[in-house]
């Protein structure tokens, strides 16, 4: 008899390892420095807890990739997959076909979603439903007769994807170094106060980083611009939460000039921020969001863009929308994401985040600028960043390599089994919306051990200095 593949009765890790990196060509990864060192194997999930090959167990301070919302583990899910398979595993939504999973869970996006935002493109992930974006605005001005709007306007250090389209509305200039950007993207520079803030207060800087989008629009001629797209807060950039004064004066200069506004909401939709989407944190009313991760908690691929009722009356009135992807709207990958909203749903998450996680995770967040190397933390909903800093006072850079000392310290953070990412000098968490106080205890407990453990290693190695002015 055929058994069934044991994926938990693995290999010994070093075999494990060895065969990764022989055949298994990484995302976002130095494969020369991974083969060095081995990546590290995880082999199971529940709750917020991930365990390794070597029997670890570690607290997932990122959610995988800020997406797992329910936390690991939740057997309906599987269920639901599962119903989903012997009923109908495959079939597409071209040429005028539906099923029942992917009517279901528009409908329930459209009723979660606020104002007009009625009307749901699925994809496979974010990137693709950005891409999606990219072709709907264009398209929605060629429909009305503007054809000549045509330029999206983006931020520098925003993250939209790595997919040709998603890779250049993002604002990363690595990826953009690797094969190019498409035509038609421009970029203006991100509300970052810590940063980029200078002598400016917060609320300043946010009016000032919104009106270079009003005076890139007037650069361009209003006639020239299909819309603007940004993260209510910036994720992979390093959590950045704009100043309260930015997003009234985007949202201000967008109705001003009639520019299409999309939000990007692939990591705070769903919860993240405290409300099913950011935008409703912000007082953004945009146009289109994309949407991914947090919508099926990452337990299938599955993206989309929720579209208005204008953008969708006026594409929609053009004959047919030459777009789509095999894999829009997969029954499995609906199902198992209704499955998903109706957790959230039923055990009030969203309330629990607000309620309970949130509150107490805010006051020991923010006891983390005590630490010597910490200068500032933000926190909204459940996604947060600290800035790590020689000299608080002057919000300053350390003298070595931008990344350097975040890089270190999570290093630490891994060796002690939590896990927290950075980006630049920037820690960030995202932890999964269901984290109970005892376990924001442990990852504060390890997050403050990880950084005494970062900062002793910088004195000693002398390079817990600022960058001259
Ligand atoms: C992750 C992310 C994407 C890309 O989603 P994928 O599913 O990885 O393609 C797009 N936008 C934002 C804001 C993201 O965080």
């Amino acid at each position: 008899m055929n058994q069934p593949l044991k994926i938990t009765n693995h290999l010994p890790t070093a075999e494990l390892q060895a065969l990764d990196a022989a055949h298994h060509f990484h995302p976002f990864t130095d494969k020369a420095g991974l083969a060095a060192k081995g990546a590290r194997v995880i082999t199971r999930g529940e709750g917020v807890w991930l365990t390794d090959s070597e029997g670890n167990r570690i607290i997932d301070g990122m959610a995988g990739l800020w997406c797992v919302n329910i936390g690991y583990g939740r057997k309906e899910m599987g269920q639901a997959a599962a119903r989903q398979m012997d009923e109908l595993a495959y079939y597409n939504t071209f040429f005028q076909t539906t099923h029942v999973p992917a009517i279901a869970l528009a409908a329930k996006i459209a009723e979660l979603a606020p104002g007009d935002l009625n009307h749901v493109f699925f994809a496979g992930s974010g990137s693709e439903a950005n891409d999606t974006n990219i072709r709907l605005v264009r398209r929605y001005w060629q429909v009305k007769g503007q054809p000549e709007r045509t330029t999206i306007i983006a931020r520098w250090n925003g993250y939209h994807g790595s997919t040709m389209g998603g890779g250049s509305l993002g604002g990363m200039k690595p990826i953009h170094a690797h094969g190019g950007k498409i035509e038609g993207i421009e970029h203006i520079d991100q509300p970052y106060w810590w940063g980029e803030g200078g002598d400016m207060t917060e609320a300043d800087f946010g009016l000032a980083r919104a009106r270079q989008l009003e005076e890139k629009i007037l650069e361009l001629g209003a006639d020239k611009v299909a819309a603007f797209i940004g993260e209510p807060i910036q994720g992979a950039g390093g959590v950045i939460v704009p100043p309260s004064t930015y997003w009234p004066e985007t949202q201000r200069i967008c109705d001003k000039y009639g520019i299409l506004l999309i939000a990007d909401e692939v990591i705070t939709g769903f919860g993240r921020t405290g409300n099913w989407f950011g935008s409703e944190t912000f007082g953004i009313k945009p146009h289109i969001m994309t949407i991914a991760k947090g919508l099926s908690s990452g337990y299938q691929p599955i993206g989309g863009s929720i579209v208005c009722d204008e953008v969708a009356e006026v594409v929609g009135s053009g004959g047919e929308f030459f777009h789509g992807y095999t894999y829009s709207g997969h029954p499995v990958a609906a199902a198992v994401a209704l499955e998903n909203l109706r957790i959230m749903q039923e055990e009030n998450i969203i309330d629990h985040v607000r309620n309970v996680a949130h509150p107490y995770l805010k006051e020991r967040w923010d006891a983390l600028v005590d630490h010597p190397l910490v200068g500032e933390a933000k926190l909204v909903g459940l996604m947060g960043s600290i800035a790590l800093t020689p000299d608080k006072a002057k919000r300053a850079a350390f003298a070595s390599e931008t990344g350097t000392v975040g890089l270190r310290c999570r290093e630490r953070c891994f060796a002690n089994n939590l896990i927290m990412r950075h980006v630049g000098d920037r820690m960030i968490i995202a932890p999964p919306l269901v984290i109970t106080p005892e376990e924001i205890d442990i990852l504060i407990d390890r997050a403050k051990k990880s950084l005494d453990e970062c900062y002793e290693g910088l004195v000693a190695d002398g390079l817990f200095v600022a960058k001259a002015d």
